[in-house]
């Protein structure tokens, strides 16, 4: 069998080219063959894919973009682009546009009907999603989660109904109060903690949510880069939900919502019926007058 080779001809347009999040090996051959023939490479930090690029021998023009130059190098590249240049996007790592910028030069591109393409490849969400043993079938990407403990909190009580795998980026730094705030808003849902993806210290710790935030509060923030996946609302509909968990849960969300949304909300998470969630609600908030 011959080897594979990539022979695209690289004409005008904009190439959209993910790369690795670790483990250099991961560049694909079409993205190496495309960084090899363009005219310049679009990039976050010159000096984080200058070493990328280093480690391939590749040489080319790189142009910084980054969120606080966007708005200034955007129109720069078009004009590259429609004088007939072939300009690559990559980010510092892993799919450009995924919590990192390139969604409006992919649209401007788009837009003025330069040629678009994407050449896919790693991306930490994706690769956690691989590895954490939770529902994949169905999954939301959340992007950062707010830094201060109440707008966290609010923000996976946002998302406490939903069906649905929950996979978001999280600074190490700040991993454990961000599990404690996903366990008070969420309960004891089946979660992973997928550190340090592709390289040496790769690492998938899985668990309750309760389980990950008595483990991170007790050895402290771990080193590294991490992606955490939490089980969807599905987790809660089974028979297994008890008496006390369901107990549990209505006491967190009534810190958050009325009476009323609190014991709908438990209901439909939890499968019990509404009139006993509302019931226990109301005692619980002491409106009952009982
Ligand atoms: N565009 C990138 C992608 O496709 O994954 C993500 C960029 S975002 C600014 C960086 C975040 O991705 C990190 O803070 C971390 O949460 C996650 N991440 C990137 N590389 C990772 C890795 N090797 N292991 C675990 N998480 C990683």
């Amino acid at each position: 069998m011959a080897e594979i080779r990539c022979t695209q001809k690289i004409g005008p347009g904009l190439y959209v080219v993910a790369t690795p999040i670790g483990n250099l090996a991961d560049l694909s051959t079409r993205a190496r063959h495309v960084l090899e023939n363009v005219d310049l490479i679009a990039c976050e930090d010159t000096r984080v894919s200058g070493m990328l690029l280093t480690s391939y021998l590749i040489k080319k023009p790189l142009v910084p973009y980054h969120d606080h130059n966007a708005a200034r190098e955007r129109p720069k590249l078009l004009a590259a682009i429609a004088e007939g240049k072939a300009v690559a996007l990559i980010s510092d790592a892993g799919t450009p546009l995924i919590s990192d910028p390139g969604y409006k030069l992919v649209a401007e591109a788009q837009d003025a009907g330069h040629y678009v393409t994407a050449i896919p490849g790693a991306c930490a969400a994706i690769t956690a999603l691989s590895m954490a043993g939770l529902p994949t079938d169905r999954f939301i990407f959340l992007g950062f989660p707010p830094v201060k403990t109440k707008a966290r909190q609010d923000w996976f009580t946002a998302e406490a109904g939903l069906e649905a795998s929950l996979v978001f980026y999280e600074s190490a730094k700040r991993l454990p109060d961000c599990m404690q705030d996903a366990f008070t808003a969420l309960g004891p849902r089946p979660a992973a903690v997928c550190r340090e993806l592709t390289k040496k210290f790769e690492e998938v710790r899985r668990g309750t949510l309760e389980e990950l935030a008595a483990h991170y509060a007790e050895a402290g923030a771990p080193k590294g880069e991490v992606v955490v996946v939490i089980g969807g609302a599905e987790h809660y509909k089974s028979s297994e939900t008890t008496e006390l968990e369901t107990t549990q849960i209505l006491k967190v969300a009534l810190e958050h919502m009325s009476v009323k949304t609190a014991a709908a909300f438990v209901a439909e998470l939890t499968g019990a019926r509404k009139k006993d969630v509302y019931n226990q609600a109301l005692e619980l908030s002491g409106a009952s007058g009982a």
